[in-house]
């Protein structure tokens, strides 16, 4: 146990929603919170439409204030109604509760739709202008990107028809998606007993300490995906995204196919890039993890269905109270607001720790601009349900450090809302395994930490090269169908992997179809991006210590108040030079040194 007793222990383990959002969908706070909604939406219309996109700075700072409440409203009541059904999936009143409000904030957002040709309507010049007066100093990141991207924006009409494109076929390819390999049945057999599975459950058989387990579960998730019906199918649905994607981006003038979500990250396509190749050129640590791993299970080399082999049969279960206490215990040693904020979630009803019917599986923190942090978990006690508790707590801690920002400029892209949790993760795991004292646990915990960054950083950046291409050819005119997709993904995959897998002959791997990240493109490499930053900053953490620590709230205080590259810049963290990925990816080589040492132990 920890030594510390002076740390909290009183810890809840249910939301106490009714202390700091509603009391119910009868509450008259939320009544009249719907009520002023409506009249915000209406006020905000009739006052600004026609009048905005004059762009005097005064009419700009009465919208934001208006804007701004009503934003916190939207959020408010919608949180409230998320977490509700997050925690009770299968109760049919709030259900419906919930897609009342989804519905009625749709139609708010159509109502306000007109916002955005009013600030075309202002103009490139002007909207830099703004940016720079100092009463609309806190909305400037705003405003500099509605500058930058105003000019992709089609007229009022064609961006109707767009929208109205996406509903009738975008949103209609990705339902389908889902709803037909949602139907499959997959069927495995083990000594001789055929069994049919769900996806799921086939996936979680991938990680089996049975080998001829993992293997059946390979191979039927195999056999489904390249079933030529199926993929005729999902190559046909996929090829409709990428069509759809491609053709927007040469109809609104942007650049390059992956330009629209660099555009939405506030990356540069230089910086993403290089992020790319620096990974790309990284492989070999992948290849050192295969090879460390094939020795912890006692192999010469791993085969292709061993990826995710379990290195020990023991479970060993931590306690919620513990895990919660050595926590506090490792982030006070870090900094003490850090500690006071975590110490409110714990004990102030804002996490809902345990599983239970009907509860979604998961995890998630919550935050929003005005809104206090909420997180979600479905705590168990194995040891990635630790390491997942200091990661929520880590979103949620960040959530409240933005605080200090406007709701224009509150939220980050993806590529800088990992940076605290993985920061948290990163610096916990640290001091949890100093407190295992069985080897193969360490191995074993190491093993799964590692294998995770993998997963995020390696396979993500493979995926994202993997769409590259396929973007990039269609784009160019080419006509891909699912054979090739399958064809193309499994070269990106070998390079992966490096030669350190065994697979069977005439292999061809059709994961790509089993992937609906792909229908969201270019989604993957800001995870991989984000991880790569906070290893950076836990790399300067060690070599600055309590120096550093100011720094990097500040960072977190900024929010979304300027784009990640400017951000970094004014703490010396240059984004643009691959020395900062490179610096990044050594915390892992860091980890895997230790694992190198744990597996001499236990071998
Ligand atoms: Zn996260």
């Amino acid at each position: 146990m920890p030594q510390n007793t002076n740390t909290a222990t009183n810890f809840t383990t249910e939301w106490k929603l009714e202390t700091y959002l509603y009391t119910g969908f009868d509450d008259p706070q939320l009544k009249s919170d719907l009520e002023e909604v409506q009249r915000l939406t209406a006020d905000i219309e009739k006052r600004f439409k026609g009048i905005l996109s004059k762009g005097e700075v005064k009419t700009l700072v009465e919208y934001f204030e208006l804007d701004g409440r009503l934003s916190y409203l939207t959020d408010k009541i919608y949180i409230y109604h998320y977490l509700l059904k997050s925690k009770y999936n299968k109760d049919t009143k709030i259900q419906k509760h919930y897609a009342e409000v989804e519905a009625k904030f749709t139609d708010i957002q159509n109502q306000l739709a007109f916002t955005s040709q009013e600030f075309k309507a202002i103009g490139y010049e002007r909207l830099l202008e703004l940016a720079k007066d100092q009463s609309l100093e806190p909305h400037a990141n705003y405003l500099v990107q509605t500058a930058h991207n105003i000019q992709y924006l089609l007229s009022e009409e064609a961006e109707k028809v767009a929208n109205i494109k996406d509903f009738a076929g975008f949103s209609v390819v990705n339902t389908l998606r889902s709803k037909f390999t949602s139907a499959f049945k997959f069927e495995i057999t083990i000594d001789g007993k055929t069994e049919t599975k769900t996806e799921e459950e086939v996936r979680s058989l991938r990680m089996d300490p049975r080998e001829k387990v993992r293997k059946a579960a390979f191979e039927s998730l195999y056999k489904v995906y390249n079933d030529p019906q199926v993929q005729t199918v999902l190559g046909s649905l996929y090829k409709s995204v990428i069509r759809n994607s491609t053709g927007m981006i040469k109809l609104r003038g942007l650049k390059g196919v992956m330009s629209s979500r660099n555009i939405s990250e506030e990356q540069e396509d230089e910086v993403v890039d290089l992020l790319l190749k620096v990974v790309k050129d990284n492989y070999s640590l992948i290849h050192r993890y295969l090879k460390l791993k094939a020795r912890a299970v006692g192999k010469d080399k791993l085969n292709y269905y061993d990826r995710f082999a379990p290195i020990t049969q023991n479970k060993k279960e931590i306690p919620y109270d513990y895990a919660a206490n050595l926590f506090l215990e490792t982030i006070a040693g870090f900094d003490q607001e850090f500690a006071d904020y975590s110490r409110d979630l714990l004990t102030g009803g804002r996490i809902d720790v345990y599983p239970r019917e009907g509860k979604i599986g998961g995890a998630y923190a919550n935050y929003s601009k005005g809104v206090p942090s909420t997180v979600f978990l479905n705590y168990t006690g194995t040891m990635n349900d630790v390491t997942t508790l200091a990661h929520e707590l880590g979103h949620a801690t960040h959530g409240y450090f933005s605080q200090d920002q406007e709701h224009t400029v509150y939220d980050t892209g993806f590529s800088l809302a990992e940076t605290a949790s993985v920061f948290n993760e990163t610096l916990f795991s640290e001091s949890f395994i100093q407190t295992l004292d069985n080897p193969k646990d360490k191995v074993a915990f190491l093993e799964e930490q590692i294998s995770a960054i993998f997963s995020t950083i390696f396979r993500q950046i493979m995926y994202t090269l993997f769409e590259k291409q396929v973007h990039q050819s269609i784009f160019e005119g080419k006509d891909l169908d699912a054979r090739e997709f399958t064809e193309i993904w499994t070269k990106c995959e070998a390079e992966l992997y490096g030669g350190n897998l065994v697979y069977p002959d005439n292999y061809v791997s059709p994961v790509w179809a089993m992937i609906p990240h792909f229908f969201r493109p270019f989604y993957c490499y800001s995870y991989a991006f984000g991880n790569i930053l906070s290893f950076s900053l836990y790399q300067k953490y060690k070599q600055q210590g309590q120096a550093f620590v100011d720094d990097y709230k500040d960072i977190l205080r900024s929010g979304g108040s300027l784009p990640p590259k400017d951000l970094l810049a004014k703490y010396d963290i240059d984004i643009t030079k691959p020395e900062f990925f490179e610096g990044g990816l050594k915390v892992l080589e860091g980890m895997l040194d230790q694992f190198e040492e744990s597996i001499q132990e236990i071998t």
